[in-house]
């Protein structure tokens, strides 16, 4: 079998090459994982761990979700306190403003 060039890798990559190329390079990629480590090397040079990670993040999805949501709760506790705090400062200025009458 013969292995693809980086040159083939690019022009497939940029839909350069003529459509019999690409057609062959993605039926090379379907048989040679070889060919689409190379391909994920050249086309996204030094991303190997990032692609790692997103995998990891992507199986714990949950997680990081949930933690957003216990956030966005915090927030909205805080946005309440802030809330009932207004409303007690309002609600005691005008107390104050009618007894004073
Ligand atoms: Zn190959």
């Amino acid at each position: 079998m013969q292995h693809l060039t980086p040159e083939q890798i690019a022009r497939y990559a940029s839909r350069s090459g003529d459509v019999d190329e690409i057609i062959g390079v993605a039926q090379h990629f379907e048989v040679c994982a070889g060919c689409r480590d190379r391909a994920a090397a050249i086309l996204d040079p030094g991303t190997g761990e990032v692609s790692h990670v997103r995998k990891e993040r992507r199986v714990s999805g949950a997680r990081p979700a949930l933690a957003a949501m216990s956030r966005r709760a915090q927030t909205n506790v805080a946005a309440f306190v802030m809330w009932v705090v207004a409303v007690a400062a309002v609600v005691a200025l005008l107390m104050y403003v009618l007894l004073r009458r």
